[in-house]
């Protein structure tokens, strides 16, 4: 402990990755510090404790987008003699927003309890600036300010959603993300601007939900993820409702008595449409504009205000860290925050020795037919090592309990495997259950099994997981 300091350790951001800091750090007996601040949407959308995951991100998309799966069981329902049960009623928003808020907010209770009842941490619900190496600004709600020192300094702001610059009044005219999990009134004929998975996986919930959902999309679905296998999402989603305007972005966006009319370009013809709501999805940006970096000397990527560290999260002043979402050249999810957090901490007060490793992380994307990956991208694995070079195993398949109503489309899944040695180096799974599939699958990745090792593997019968071991057909 150095009594030159008022903190072992100061946190700026309480999210995954910030809170996992103050959790690992506590629990040597340092003394903590965290300053988490919300600043709100241009909206006035302001939550509580935990960062995106909990309020604004993984959390109450989850619990929409299985709103939307229980709401297609309706049809298996009916069709399998339940009695009472309407296939085509109306769904409440309000009913589900308020139960939605309700859960964060369990999740926010619990946040604050342990925020303020565990010996070593100091919380301070205000916004952190960066005054000097070791001195942290905290600002209040009102702006009033004042000053504490610490060691360590780790950044965690996270990000916030990306606007485009050249539409007037966009803030205004369109919700993000930030907003839709407590929107007041339902959302209606909805614009959805963007092809992240943010992008998909909310028009997949409220087209399931029942609203008239169109996507707009400048080029490709889901960039950096195997395209294969985002078109065959982009054309279930079709199948479920949801429309498509490929190749252009919007070019205004105006108020017209409440609703948003939109104007864009396509093929050199100017089309229109109103809308209810306009949701943005185009990315996000790096929420570290007034930290103080610059004059601090924490190096930043200019055009996209992300913090740039090495692999052991320092940046560019020997004392402070960052990690998460703010970071340069992270996978932006709520694990790897937290891992990287827990790794970091270990590195600093307990001999440990391990980096984060940001390859062969599984993730899924929560589309109506979800998508779990984990490795190489076939387009990746092709620009790697060469097609020559690859056996790619395809397998299309329809689970079992699909059959009752006859729904409509197919599940897929994809092996990526190197000739030379026989190792699976990537995994795809569209169909349904893909978290729960995928994370049994990313060990075997991660294990550097081989082709052989799953064709010896027995499947569970009748499953979908069947599918993935022993695949024969060779694409
Ligand atoms: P955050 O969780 O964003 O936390 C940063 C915190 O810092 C915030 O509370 C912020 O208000 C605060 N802050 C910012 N500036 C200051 C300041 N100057 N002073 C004080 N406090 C400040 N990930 C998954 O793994 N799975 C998913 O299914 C998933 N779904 C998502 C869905 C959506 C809609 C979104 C938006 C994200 C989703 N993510 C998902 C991503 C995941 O939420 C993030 O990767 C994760 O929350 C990043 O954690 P973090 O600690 O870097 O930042």
């Amino acid at each position: 402990m150095n009594p030159q300091y008022q903190y072992d350790i100061f946190v700026i951001g309480g999210g995954s990755g910030g809170l996992t800091v103050v959790d690992e750090a506590q629990m040597l007996g340092k003394r903590v510090g965290l300053a988490d601040y919300i600043k709100p949407s241009p909206h006035g959308t302001q939550w509580g404790t935990g960062g995106t995951c909990p309020n604004v991100g993984c959390i109450p998309k989850k619990l929409m987008h299985m709103t939307a799966l229980i709401g297609e069981i309706r049809h298996e329902l009916t069709a399998t003699g339940w009695q009472g049960i309407d296939p085509h009623s109306n769904h409440d928003w309000n009913t589900l927003v308020n139960e939605v808020q309700r859960q964060v907010k369990g999740i926010n209770k619990a946040n604050d309890d342990w925020l303020v009842t565990t010996n070593g941490i100091t919380y301070y619900n205000k916004l952190g600036k960066l005054k000097d190496d070791h001195t942290i600004e905290l600002i209040d709600k009102d702006g009033q300010s004042g000053f504490v020192t610490a060691e360590y300094i780790v950044i965690a702001v996270g990000s916030r959603p990306s606007f485009p610059n050249d539409i007037p009044n966009v803030k205004q005219l369109t919700i993000t993300s930030d907003d839709l999990f407590s929107l007041k009134k339902a959302p209606g004929k909805t614009l959805v601007v963007g092809a992240s998975y943010v992008a998909l996986e909310c028009a997949g919930f409220l087209t399931g939900l029942g609203y008239d959902v169109t996507v707009m999309v400048r080029s490709i679905l889901l960039r950096g993820f195997d395209q294969e296998m985002a078109e065959r999402i982009g054309e279930f989603m079709k199948i479920q409702g949801t429309k498509f305007i490929r190749g252009t972005i919007p070019n205004s966006i105006e108020d017209v008595e409440g609703k948003r009319l939109v104007k864009w370009l396509l093929n050199g013809q100017e089309q229109s449409d109103v809308y209810d709501t306009v949701l943005l999805a185009i990315g996000r940006s790096a929420d570290t504009q007034n930290l103080g970096l610059e004059q601090v000397g924490v190096q930043t990527n200019k055009e996209s205000g992300k913090i740039i560290a090495n692999e052991s999260d320092l940046t560019s002043v020997p004392n402070i860290f960052a990690i998460g979402d703010c970071v340069q050249g992270r996978l932006e999810l709520t694990p790897t925050a937290i891992m990287c957090g827990k790794r970091l901490i270990k590195r600093l007060y307990s001999n440990g020795n391990q980096v984060m490793e940001y390859s062969d992380v599984s993730t899924t994307v929560f589309t109506p037919l979800e998508y779990g990956c984990v490795g190489y991208s076939e387009e990746a694995a092709v620009k790697k090592f060469g097609r020559e070079n690859l056996k790619i195993f395809t397998s299309e398949f329809t689970p079992l309990f699909w059959n009752f109503a006859n729904r409509k489309g197919t599940c897929y899944a994809k092996l990526i495997v190197k000739k030379d040695d026989d190792i699976v180096i990537g995994f795809h799974y569209l169909g349904p259950d893909a978290a729960e599939v995928t994370q049994g699958f990313g060990v075997v990745i991660k294990l550097k099994a081989k082709k052989n090792d799953l064709d010896n593997v027995v499947g569970i019968h009748p499953s979908v997981a069947e599918e993935i071991v022993q695949m024969q057909t060779w694409k």
